[in-house]
């Protein structure tokens, strides 16, 4: 890997352990980040891929995995409720659609490939909002088309920059072809707000800096979903050797505003599977 973007042995072998000792599946976004050294003894047993790779991009197949096979979440209820998922580009991005009308929806990130996604299965689908939960290239790449297709109003922390995408890095370290289309963020997001209705819906917003600078958590009130993009993963937490990344105040965030809510608070994250505040809780090797 170039560009001296390479996390520590150390946070490598955590987070390894302890995908391996629970038997879960490896988040693709550490595969596709990481580069992994040939001194970390424990990678060299067989590792099994996270489903919501760029080759499954498109199917929610990833959500049986974790909580819900372990029984701990039902499928099915997850299914049918009016959460849909999208898995896509170079990191496994998840963007997520709520419904919030007769088909109208709220989008969460704009990982590539989500709006054709997202017309293949309903061509006359309206999005209102996109919330943006960091800019990072892999959760924008499809933003600017998302207002092209559907004009929606775009809301993030901060406007558009290349250095909060960090699209040169992206591809000097890892694809050389990558393009970031810039867009313009229609509503600033930043930590003066903490409400918001959007889609007839009450939201709070969280800042929660230190994977990124502009990383806002947005947490669905009334059916208490948190979309939590890179700040917290089931199991892990976002990386902080990026630009503008702080652990410690990515840990202070994530234990006063995420861990303080409703033990049932459903989390979204921008990678791998869904979990709860619960589960984060008890068992989170970065949070205890
Ligand atoms: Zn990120
Ligand atoms: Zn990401």
């Amino acid at each position: 890997m170039k560009g001296g973007i390479k996390p520590s042995e150390q946070y490598i072998r955590k987070k390894t352990d302890y995908f391996i000792n629970r038997k879960l599946y490896i988040p693709c976004d550490f595969f596709h980040f990481t580069s992994i050294p040939p001194s970390v003894p424990i990678l060299r047993q067989p590792l099994r891929h996270c489903d919501s790779c760029t080759r499954h991009a498109g199917n929610i197949r990833h959500t049986r995995f974790g909580l819900a096979k372990s029984g701990k979440i039902s499928y099915n209820r997850f299914c049918m409720d009016n959460i849909r998922v999208y898995t896509g580009g170079i990191a496994a991005c998840n963007g997520y659609l709520v419904i919030t009308g007769d088909n109208t929806y709220i989008a969460i990130d704009a990982p590539l490939g989500f709006v054709d996604w997202i017309l293949s299965r309903k061509p006359d689908a309206k999005i209102t909002d996109l919330l943006i939960t960091h800019q990072h290239f892999d959760h924008i790449q499809d933003a600017a088309k998302f207002k092209k297709q559907f004009g929606c109003t775009i809301h993030a922390h901060s406007p558009y920059s290349p250095e909060l995408t960090l699209e040169t890095l992206a591809r000097n370290a890892w694809d050389p072809d990558m393009h970031v289309e810039p867009f313009e963020v229609d509503d600033i997001v930043d930590e003066k707000r903490r409400t918001a209705n959007w889609g007839g819906q009450l939201w709070h917003i969280h800042f929660v800096p230190g994977h990124s600078t502009d990383s806002n958590v947005y947490h669905l009130v009334d059916e208490d979903k948190l979309f939590s993009g890179d700040v917290l993963f089931a199991g892990s937490i976002g990386r902080t050797d990026l630009p503008g990344g702080d652990e410690k105040q990515l840990l202070n965030g994530i234990h006063a505003r995420i861990l303080n809510q409703p033990a049932t608070t459903i989390v979204l994250p921008g990678h791998g599977p869904y979990t709860t505040v619960k589960h984060e809780r008890l068992t989170n090797p970065f949070l205890s």
